[in-house]
C-alpha cells in the first residue's frame, strides 16, 4: 500500500499537534508553544515541548511529529499511525486518490 504524495505533509500540516498531545498529557502554555510531563518517561517536572509542526523533550530525547508521536504513544507502526491521524481528521474520502482506500470503514469520513 502506497501513500498519495503530499499525503503526510499534509496530514501532518493539519494535525493540530496540541490536541493530539493534549489527550496524553496535559499541556501548559509556554510562550507561543507548549509544555508539559513527557508521556514517553515519568517526570514530574515538564521538560516536554509543543511546537508547531513537532515535540521535544528535553529530558529523554523523544522527538517527532505528529505521525511520530501517534506511533510512539500508540505502539502503533507507520502505516497504522498515519490511518489512525487520518481517521482523526476525517479526511478519508478526498484522500483516495491513489485509487486505493487508504482505510476502511473503521473510520469516521466527513
Ligand atoms: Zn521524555
Amino acid at each position: 500500500m502506497t501513500l498519495p504524495p503530499g499525503f503526510l505533509d499534509e496530514l501532518r500540516a493539519r494535525t493540530p499537534l496540541r490536541g493530539l498531545i493534549g489527550r496524553k498529557t496535559r499541556l501548559l502554555k509556554s510562550g507561543r508553544n507548549w509544555k508539559g510531563c513527557c508521556p514517553f518517561h515519568g517526570e514530574k517536572t515538564p521538560s516536554f515541548y509543543v511546537y508547531d509542526d513537532h515535540f521535544h523533550c528535553f529530558a529523554c530525547g523523544a522527538h517527532g511529529d505528529a505521525v511520530t508521536f501517534v506511533m510512539r504513544a500508540d505502539g502503533a507502526q507507520f502505516m497504522e499511525a498515519a490511518e489512525r491521524l487520518a481517521g482523526l481528521l476525517g479526511r478519508i474520502g478526498s484522500l483516495n486518490n491513489s485509487g486505493e482506500r487508504l482505510c476502511r470503514n473503521s473510520f469516521v469520513s466527513r
